[in-house]
C-alpha cells in the first residue's frame, strides 16, 4: 500500500482553498492508502505566530480536519513539532540542498515580497523542511494544491542528491497529487492572487468555520466584472474573478466548468452568486458545526494529536536514524 504524507500549517482557520485543494483529497485517499497527516507548526513559525494563537490554531486545524472526515484511528494525525525526526532530517537536507535551488522558489518570493532581508531564515529553507516531512516517512504520494508543485520537485531533487552523495537508493521518488478541479482557489478580492488563510483580509476567503450568513455576505461582496457569464469556457479568458467563481461552483458540485456554464451561461453575477452560495453553504455548514462541537473538548483533540505523534514517531525515527548513519554520525 502506498504511503501518503500531507501537511497544513496552523496559521489560521482552513479556507475553502485548503479544503478543495488539499483536505477533500486527503479524505478520499484514506481508502487504499496508509496516510500520515500533519499540522506543520514548525513551518507556521517561519512567519511570526503569537504563541497562544498558535496553540488555538493548532486545535482549530485538528478540529476542521476531523470534521471533514479525517480518521485518526485508521490513519495518523499529529502536529509536526511533537516528532523530532522532522527537524533532524531537515538539518541534513539544509546541507544537501543548494542555495541556487532555493533561490528559484516562487513561494519565498511571494511571501517575502520586496522586504527579503527582514524575513526569517526559516522561511527561506522552508522547502527543505517540507522535503524532510515527506522523506522521513518515505511517503510516495503527496496530495497538494497547485502552489506546492515546485516544492515537490525540489524535494525530489534533494532526495536524488542525498542518494547520489551517499551512494544508496535510500529515499524514494515522490509524486505530487494535485486535484483536477480547484487546484488553485483564488482570493475573493483579487482573482490573480491565491486564497490564503494568512491573508490580512478576511473578506478574501471562505473559512471552513463560516456560517451561512458570513458565506452569503462574502460571496455577495466577491469581486466580479460587469459582463454576464459566458456560455463557453474560452469566454473566461482574461476574467480571473469569473473563472474563479465558476471553478468553485464546478469543484463543489462535481461538474466541469463547461457544465457549469451550460447551466448558468448568460446569467448575471447576482443569480449565479446566489446559486454558488447555496452549494457552498451545503458543503461548509456541516463541517463548521462539527468543528465547533469538537472544539468544546480541547482535551480530546490534544489526546488525538498526542496519540498520532507517537505513531508517527514509530514510523519516522528508524528512517531518520538510518539517514544519520548514512551521513556518518557516530552513535
Ligand atoms: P498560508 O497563507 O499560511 O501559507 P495557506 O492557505 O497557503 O496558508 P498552507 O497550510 O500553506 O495553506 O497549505 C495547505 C495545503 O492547502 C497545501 O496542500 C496547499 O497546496 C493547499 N492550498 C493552499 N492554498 C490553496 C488554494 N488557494 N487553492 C488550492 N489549494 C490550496
Ligand atoms: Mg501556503
Amino acid at each position: 500500500m502506498q504511503r501518503v504524507f500531507s501537511g497544513i500549517q496552523p496559521t489560521g482557520i482552513p479556507t475553502l482553498g485548503n479544503y478543495l485543494g488539499a483536505i477533500r483529497n486527503w479524505v478520499t485517499l484514506q481508502d487504499g492508502h496508509e496516510c500520515v497527516f500533519c499540522l506543520v507548526d514548525l513551518h507556521a513559525i517561519t512567519v511570526w505566530q503569537d504563541p497562544e494563537a498558535l496553540r488555538t490554531q493548532t486545535r482549530q486545524q485538528a478540529a476542521v480536519l476531523l470534521a471533514s472526515g479525517i480518521d485518526p484511528v485508521r490513519h495518523v494525525l499529529f502536529n509536526q513539532s511533537a516528532v523530532s525526526a522532522h527537524a533532524r532530517l531537515a538539518w541534513i537536507f539544509n546541507c544537501v540542498a543548494r542555495l541556487g535551488w532555493l533561490n528559484r522558489m516562487t513561494q519565498f518570493k511571494d511571501k517575502a515580497g520586496k522586504d527579503r532581508e527582514n524575513h526569517s531564515a526559516g522561511l527561506y529553507v522552508y522547502p527543505n523542511l517540507m522535503a524532510a516531512d515527506i522523506m522521513a516517512y518515505k511517503a510516495t504520494r503527496v496530495p497538494v494544491g497547485d502552489d506546492q508543485r515546485q516544492h515537490i520537485e525540489l524535494a525530489n531533487d534533494i532526495a536524488k542528491k542525498f542518494n547520489h552523495d551517499y551512494g544508496v537508493e535510500f529515499f524514494p521518488e515522490i509524486e505530487a497529487f494535485v486535484p483536477p478541479e480547484a487546484a488553485r482557489v483564488m482570493s475573493l478580492r483579487d482573482g490573480t492572487k491565491k486564497m490564503s488563510k494568512s491573508d490580512p483580509s478576511e473578506q478574501s476567503r471562505i473559512e471552513m468555520t463560516d456560517e451561512a450568513d458570513a458565506i452569503a455576505l462574502k460571496i455577495r461582496r466577491a469581486k466580479t466584472d460587469p459582463e454576464p457569464l459566458p456560455s463557453e469556457t474560452d469566454g473566461l479568458e482574461g476574467r480571473p474573478e469569473a473563472r474563479n467563481l465558476v471553478g468553485l461552483y464546478a469543484a463543489l458540485a462535481d461538474l466541469t466548468p463547461q457544465q457549469v456554464l451550460d447551466r448558468h451561461g448568460g446569467e448575471g453575477f447576482g443569480p449565479f452568486k446566489q446559486a454558488l452560495t447555496d452549494v457552498l453553504v451545503d458543503r461548509v455548514e456541516p463541517i463548521a458545526k462539527e468543528t465547533s462541537r469538537l472544539l468544546a473538548d480541547p482535551g480530546h483533540l490534544e489526546n488525538v494529536l498526542r496519540g498520532g505523534a507517537q505513531r508517527a514517531s514509530t514510523i519516522a525515527s528508524p528512517i531518520v536514524d538510518e539517514a544519520e548513519r548514512l551521513v556518518g554520525f557516530l552513535r
